[in-house]
């Protein structure tokens, strides 16, 4: 049943929490210098960080390639990276936000880690992380021994309680707030998914405080998100407007991106002494934009039909806008990295529903018919 979706999504998780030194207290750690030895039946990379604190490594199929999560450290201005060899295609880097550095190996084989290890040398503060690509043949046995132990499949959903803090969205002055209503209900869609083991689930904002949107992005697409959903409440200058609607990115939301895109790829194509030194900087580079627009389409593709499972399931309980599918540029849903829908609960300005945005037995309601969409979805 999981395996209809041809893009199967293999995740292994290594994680680790180190003691943090005090050498760099005051200062964020960064990452020097990446390496590779060993040969092509086992490729050791080796990471130099000093004062790594937490890093996260995960593997993907399709396309196959090995993410490296790195917390609270940053680049150095003379990292460096060898050519890729073997296994390895191609090396890409970035800061995703202020919190998370990620590498990105692309393979030309499967995503077999094993070793992963981080050693402190005798002396100084360097720590090297490293670990091995094993190629194909020789990991048929360890894949095997560790099939029962599963941890591939599990999907990872971020809940987008939109606005916060200094953005309080729509409101009906002294009744409800866009802002509270959304984290409410992203709280209680977040406990009901949580029973099931199958999903990771993380919040954009856990609390009333302002997120960017563009950080909102990041931080998805830093967890590897396999779905995006963004929560707002809707206003209308028309008091009878009402009923709950979903949006995905539009065709002209869509074109930008890819225009934007491509107006940065070409600058790359061009510089090219700086595509060799340093192209891959903020994870772009000519190859991705091959697969840019394909990615974007089929992603938006999924998330109509997520968007068309959560209506189908909403509509029993609670009364649709009129044409409940729509679509908008909105910042939001602008990734090709995962489909994403932006819900609009309700109407703050009508008063059914403002009524049944306030009501704690409405949001759980409506929180089962979402998990039921996205077992759908994910099924
Ligand atoms: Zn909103």
């Amino acid at each position: 049943m999981i395996f209809l979706n041809k893009k199967i999504r293999l995740i292994l998780l290594f994680c680790a929490i180190f003691a943090t030194h005090n050498v760099y207290s005051n200062e964020k750690a960064s990452i020097s210098k990446i390496r590779f030895s060993g040969n092509s039946d086992s490729l050791r990379v080796i990471i130099d960080i000093n004062n790594l604190s937490k890093h996260e490594i995960s593997a993907y199929n399709n396309p196959s390639r090995i993410a490296v999560d790195l917390f609270n450290v940053k680049f150095s201005d003379d990292f460096s990276f060898p050519q890729p060899i073997g296994i390895i295609d191609a090396i890409r880097y970035s800061e995703f936000n202020s919190e998370t550095s990620r590498i990105v190996f692309d393979l030309n084989g499967s995503p077999n880690i094993k070793n992963v290890r981080v050693l402190k040398p005798s002396s100084g503060s360097i720590r090297r992380l490293s670990f091995d690509i094993i190629s194909d043949k020789k990991n048929i046995e360890i894949k095997k021994r560790n099939s029962k132990k599963n941890y591939n499949l599990r999907k990872t959903i971020i809940i987008d309680p939109g606005h916060g803090g200094k953005d309080p969205g729509t409101s009906f002055p002294k009744v409800v707030s866009e802002k509270d209503i959304v984290l409410r209900f992203s709280r209680i869609l977040k406990k009901h998914l949580s029973r099931n083991n199958n999903y990771r689930i993380f919040l954009t904002r856990e609390d009333d405080r302002f997120v960017s949107l563009i950080d909102r992005v990041n931080f998805a697409k830093s967890k590897n998100a396999d779905l995006f959903i963004s929560i707002h409440a809707d206003a209308s200058s028309s008091s009878s407007t009402k009923g709950f609607s979903v949006y995905t990115l539009s065709d002209k939301g869509l074109d930008k991106e890819a225009e934007k895109l491509a107006a940065i790829e070409n600058s790359y194509a061009m510089a090219n002494s700086r595509y060799n030194s340093n192209y891959l900087r903020n994870a772009r580079n000519p190859s991705d934009f091959v697969n840019y627009q394909r990615k974007l389409k089929n992603n938006r593709f999924k998330s109509t039909k997520f968007a068309s499972t959560l209506t189908s399931r909403v509509k029993s309980k609670t009364p649709l806008l009129n044409n409940p599918l729509r679509s908008a540029g909105f910042a939001v849903l602008k990734s090709d990295e995962f489909p994403s829908v932006l819900v609009e609960l309700g109407f703050v300005t009508n008063e059914f529903d403002r009524k049944n945005l306030r009501s704690g037995n409405w949001l759980q309601t409506i929180s089962s018919q979402f998990v039921s969409a996205i077992n759908e979805y994910f099924k």
